[in-house]
């Protein structure tokens, strides 16, 4: 058994589905399940359809309606104009639609659970079809009905035991013929069949591990628009190196510092199971890419090169000029939990204590503002986070040259540096 994943950049077009179509069929042996992501940038869209509607329904729908019309635009280039897919789509549009008009959206993120899995139910509808009409038989399973999770809606947890019984009752008993093909969503899943939840933005992957982590799946592939997973984004850094084989434990760590190849929670269900993790590239299948298995490869000693954009510092000292920890740090966690703010890192001295947070995360004026009224406060906003996992002091040198350091920790294996500049850190 192995499962394959595709992420919204690899199916964002008809020219991608038959790309995609391509690589399963000439990679499908036995047993294989595809997970599938939304197309291209459908879930922001679709975020911006649930916030647009506590507002203003009417818009809402509208903007859906767009979302939908896209999708049938890809379909006409794939299928002739009588095909079964358009019904498919349209019942899709009907069902979300109901909720769009009739669903209250006071509790926002029940709401947002209703509307967003259209994403990822709309791109498996239509690649499934595609399979179908190209010969591939293959059966399209509902995620929502087999990765069982709690009720936090969003960013749902998931209930081990009920989904071993909903992949064992339904998904394996498919399996169990020689040859079978299988299609289903990644991020989305239920709580029961009246509360759908998703698992977090980006988390196909981790949907993916899931699924191999139930399925006891020989392999998991991801297929992604790079060609596996590189030493440094090439966004920021001219000569990348693709690491071919990591450890779990070097790509949970990757993962922690803010390398966006994999999401973070992929790992774990795969490391227990012992599951190879590949992630090859979507342009050229034929090439070897990564892989991320239980070796301590050589590539884990690699310099790794992560930087997060938009950071924030805040500096907080207790208002009466006493220590910090005697006003007890708990509150400032509190908080940080109550706006639901991650801290990359974390310094204390005597009088402060300094906290790098995303500058651009949706409650941060809130958390700011909270402080206020608590501690006295300074911040530095724009900052950069450079993150680099087995350094060596002429590197770090080279990519510090014109920046200001604001903030520095080293352990053995790893450099954390916060960056007041905007320029790009340079070349490896
Ligand atoms: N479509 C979802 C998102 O964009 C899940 C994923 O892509 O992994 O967040
Ligand atoms: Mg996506």
């Amino acid at each position: 058994m192995q499962i394959f994943k595709f992420g919204g950049a690899s199916i964002k077009n008809a020219e991608a589905v038959k790309r995609a179509a391509d690589i399963i069929k000439n990679h499908y042996r036995d047993h294989l399940l595809v997970v599938f992501s939304a197309m291209g940038k459908t879930t922001n869209a679709l975020e911006n359809v649930c916030a647009t509607c506590k507002s203003n329904r009417e818009a809402g729908l509208q903007l859906f309606k767009g979302i939908i019309n896209e999708h049938i635009e890809i379909c006409s280039r794939l299928f002739e104009s009588n095909d079964p897919v358009f019904q498919a789509v349209k019942s899709i549009e009907k069902e979300i639609s109901i909720i769009l008009t009739d669903k209250p959206t006071a509790d926002f993120s029940y709401f947002y659970d209703q509307v967003v899995p259209a994403g990822e139910l709309l791109s498996t509808t239509i690649l499934s079809r595609y399979l179908k009409m190209t010969g591939c038989e293959n059966e399209w399973f509902d995620a929502r009905k087999l990765i069982k999770t709690d009720y936090r809606f969003t960013k749902a947890t998931v209930d081990q035991t009920k989904t071993t019984l909903q992949i064992n009752s339904k998904l394996k008993p498919y399996f169990q013929s020689p040859i079978r093909l299988a299609v289903t969503q990644g991020f989305i899943s239920g709580a029961d069949p009246l509360n759908p939840t998703t698992l977090g933005r980006e988390g196909s992957d981790y949907s993916a591990a899931l699924f191999a982590y139930f399925l006891d799946a020989e392999s998991v592939t991801i297929w992604k628009d790079v060609k596996g997973v590189l030493n440094a984004d090439p966004k920021y850094f001219q000569n990348t190196r693709l690491l071919k084989n990591i450890s779990y434990r070097e790509a949970i760590e990757l993962a922690y510092y803010g390398a966006s190849i994999i999401h973070p929670k992929t790992i774990q269900p795969l490391q227990e199971k012992k599951i190879p993790l590949y992630v090859k590239s979507f342009n050229k299948p034929e090439n070897e890419g990564s892989v991320i298995d239980e070796n301590t490869a050589e590539d884990d000693a690699v310099p790794s090169f992560i930087f997060k954009k938009n950071r924030r510092l805040i500096s907080i000292s207790p208002a009466d000029f006493s220590f910090v920890a005697e006003t007890g740090l708990s509150r400032i966690f509190e908080l940080l939990g109550k706006y639901a703010i991650t801290v990359d890192i974390m310094q204390n001295s005597a009088i402060n204590f300094s906290i790098c947070v995303d500058d651009q995360h949706p409650n941060i004026e809130k958390l700011t503002e909270a402080l206020k009224k608590e501690y006295r406060i300074l911040y530095n906003s724009e900052l950069e986070l450079l993150t680099v996992r087995h350094y060596d002091q002429a590197t770090i040198h080279e990519l510090t040259r014109d920046k200001n350091v604001v903030l520095e920790q080293r352990t053995r294996n790893t450099t954390r540096m916060l960056l007041s500049n905007h320029a790009p850190a340079g070349n490896l």
